[in-house]
């Protein structure tokens, strides 16, 4: 296409020769008259082509873009490729996002965007019908004010949310809701609801399962125990010949004891879905008694040493923690050879208090790390059971630290030891 300032030139060549021409063979007023008619008829193309234009942007739709003349003409055709294109991509973009709202609505969780203000900007039908929102009217609404449970608020402006908040309903007092909070790059929040109500039910009754049977079995356990121990003390009940049997029989009833009251302890604590009762806990005097415990246990086998920050303590429900980091004192004395080494600390650490144990044991090869908290799960059964181990400790440790928000952080090399740590959040430590 030829350039429009080329156009330009060549009309008003075109005029001035033509202008000259008949300036030659007629007369020079006539020639003026032509050059000026001529410049004229131009300008009239050029005003007229700029007042339909004007008219067009008023409405600018693609069907009226009108044809135009000379210059015009080729500017209109310009126009008229270029909102094609665009009409063709924002033809392809709906289609898109037509297509996102249908999955979106489709994913049986529920989906909403909040702003940096914690505010709606978007969500889908499903979110809509498990949090009572809805985006007509509640867009731009800060999700608290629609979501009003204490704690989900709580939750929110926390802004750890590396565990899922589980949420009642308050419309439907048997629904559950778990809420995961992803954090997006452009400060947005996505948050995802998903029904959980069936899946608490069956974990409710598996917990009550295990907690009745648990129970059960407690008071049978308890006389046969207590028959075997007194006949064993008896003199002469039981023949020499079968006494080692009679300690068998007394150590495998005090193993399923122990195994009896852990799975007690676990079930209590996870149904327990109240927050721990916090009080402030005189951490110095926590961790020495751990030390002492330590000290108890190990008989002397081994190296233990403590370190303790006095001026370091915590708010949380002491019987709790006096269960979980003892866990993890006796599983290092359980675990570490006579002649071993056991240090216990306990220090802040960026902002957070931690309770350490570690010890130069046998150590974990790296692929069982992940999973030591799962319920029994043992790297070796005949060791754990040699040292009286029933496989829950770590996971009672774990569910009571998570109610502490705390998290347990394990390193350890195979053959070199173990260091578990117990690293609580700024919120709950306090500074003498
Ligand atoms: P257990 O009652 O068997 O000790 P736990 O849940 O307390 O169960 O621990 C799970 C497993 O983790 C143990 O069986 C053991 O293999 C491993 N473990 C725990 N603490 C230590 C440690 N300090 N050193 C080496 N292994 C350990």
């Amino acid at each position: 296409m030829i350039d429009v300032r080329w156009k330009a030139f060549f009309f008003i060549c075109s005029l001035s020769i033509v202008s000259l021409f008949i300036w030659l063979t007629t007369s020079a007023i006539i020639a003026l008259l032509t050059f000026a008619s001529g410049l004229l008829a131009y300008l009239y193309i050029l005003v007229d082509g700029l007042h339909q234009l004007q008219s067009w942007l008023k409405k600018p739709a693609i069907e009226d873009i009108p044809v135009g003349f000379g210059l015009w003409e080729d500017a209109f055709n310009a126009i008229l490729k270029y909102e094609r294109k665009n009409n063709l991509k924002k033809s392809e973009l709906n289609a898109a996002l037509e297509r996102f709202n249908t999955v979106a609505n489709a994913i049986p969780d529920g989906l909403v965007i909040l702003n940096t203000t914690n505010e709606i900007e978007w969500c889908t039908a499903n979110a809509e019908i498990q949090l009572g929102l809805s985006l007509a009217t509640d867009k731009n609404l800060p999700i608290v004010n629609l979501v009003r449970n204490s704690n989900f608020i709580a939750y929110l402006y926390n802004g750890i949310y590396e565990e899922p908040f589980k949420l009642k309903d308050s419309r439907n007092a048997d629904a559950i809701l778990e809420i995961c909070i992803i954090p997006l790059v452009s400060k947005q929040k996505l948050l995802i609801s998903r029904d959980i109500t069936q899946l608490e039910k069956v974990d409710a009754m598996r917990r009550d399962f295990i907690a009745n049977v648990s129970h059960e079995l407690r008071t049978p356990l308890t006389v046969v125990g207590g028959f075997i121990e007194t006949l064993s003390d008896m003199e002469g009940a039981v023949p020499a010949n079968i006494r080692s049997y009679f300690d068998m029989m007394q150590d495998q009833t005090t193993r399923m004891r122990r195994l009896i009251e852990d799975l007690l302890t676990l079930s209590h604590i996870e149904s327990n879905t109240l927050p721990p009762e916090d009080r402030p806990i005189e951490m110095s005097a926590l961790v020495n008694m751990m030390y002492n415990d330590a000290k108890a246990l190990s008989n002397g086998k081994h190296k233990i040493s403590v370190n303790v920050d006095n001026q370091l303590n915590l708010t949380g429900a002491i019987d709790e923690l006096q269960s979980a980091l003892g866990n993890l004192v006796s599983n290092a004395v359980r675990y570490t050879p006579e002649g071993g080494e056991i240090h216990i600390s306990w220090q802040l650490r960026n902002k957070q208090a931690v309770f350490s144990v570690k010890d130069n044991g046998i150590g974990i090869e790296q692929q069982h790390i992940d999973r030591l908290t799962e319920r029994f799960y043992r790297v070796d059964r005949s060791r754990s059971r040699e040292t009286g181990g029933t496989g829950l400790g770590l996971s009672i440790v774990k569910h009571i630290l998570t109610r502490h928000q705390a998290k347990l952080e394990i390193k350890s090399m195979l053959g070199s030891g173990s260091t578990f740590s117990a690293i609580f959040p700024d919120s709950r430590v306090i500074k003498k």
